[in-house]
């Protein structure tokens, strides 16, 4: 009897080099070590720099040097996003074509405006699940022609997904399989929650949100762990992955690790940093040990 092959989990650690990493991150990359290995299945990095504004290489040489010292192997080579942005121009040029994508033209400083205008008449605007307001519809309304227009006039412009389009090319209900620390099981997924995402900004050519996707996808990413202030955006992500005809990883979103207020730790308030822990003496076993492992 021929043996049936196992299809060999593939696991990813998926920081931006926007600032140290922290113990949040430790978590992160120390978890999926764990399952990784658990499952007798590969561990990758991916360096996620799409954000040219914000990620710098003294950054980058941070996630290697902290990820060696707490005790943790990746397969090389790591794939940087920065290295394959037509990739992703090359799929939201497939949602261009298909309208399911429209440029907008609003700034943030503009939009905070026309949302305060709008709640000083009473009136509430809807906030995403991070609490951003939604893009209002004005751009969605557009004409092709003033479309044109405005992007032949060089006016600098983000690409969204037509939420309410992309909605209607489902033909089942969306949902994703999750083990983490909040909901588990299968788990419905609304992505109208968040509006018209941003797919690609000027000044950063992919989103997050398709170039997570995107490269999940191609690296053969079996099981997404990471944190849970991610977990509602997967619900974006599964939405992609089926308009894109993706296949869907098995998700893992993990408690985050909270400084003595219980705040959530971040990069850009500058939270203790794992270099930073080493050099006051602190070891790897300890950083287990912090982050309860
Ligand atoms: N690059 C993201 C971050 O550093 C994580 C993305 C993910 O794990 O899906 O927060």
């Amino acid at each position: 009897m021929s043996a049936i092959p196992r299809q060999s989990s593939v696991f990813r650690f998926a920081p931006s080099p926007n600032g140290p990493l922290h113990l949040g991150h430790a978590l992160s990359a120390l978890l999926n070590q764990h399952m990784a290995t658990s499952l007798s299945g590969r561990l990758l990095l991916r360096i996620e720099d799409i954000d040219l504004t914000r990620c710098t290489p003294e950054f980058e040489a941070g996630i290697y040097a902290d990820l060696e010292w707490l005790g943790i192997g990746w397969e090389r080579p790591v794939r940087r996003q920065s290295e394959h942005l037509a990739e992703y121009q090359a799929s939201l040029d497939t949602l261009i074509a298909r309208g399911l994508v429209y440029p907008s033209f609003m700034t943030r400083g503009e939009i905070r405006a026309y949302v305060a205008a709008t709640e000083a008449e009473g009136q509430p605007w809807p906030r995403d699940p991070d609490g951003s307001p939604l893009y209002p519809d004005d751009d969605l309304r557009r004409t092709a022609s003033e479309r044109r227009e405005l992007l032949a006039s060089g006016l600098k412009h983000a690409w969204r997904l037509d939420m309410r389009r992309a909605m209607e090319e489902l033909d089942a209900p969306l949902f994703w399989d999750e083990t983490g620390d909040g909901d588990r099981g299968r788990v419905a997924a609304d992505p109208r929650a968040w509006g018209d995402v941003i797919l690609s900004r000027s000044d950063a050519p992919s989103s997050y949100h398709l170039s997570v996707v995107l490269d999940d996808a191609l690296q053969g990413v079996t099981h997404v762990v990471r944190g849970l202030d991610l977990f509602h955006s997967t619900a974006v992500h599964r939405l992609l992955q089926v308009l894109l005809d993706l296949p869907t990883p098995i998700y893992h979103h993990h408690r985050l690790v909270t400084d003595s207020d219980g705040r959530k730790l971040s990069k850009s308030r500058g939270d203790t940093g794992l270099s930073a822990l080493c050099e006051r003496g602190f070891s790897a076993a300890d950083i287990r040990k912090l982050v309860g492992l």
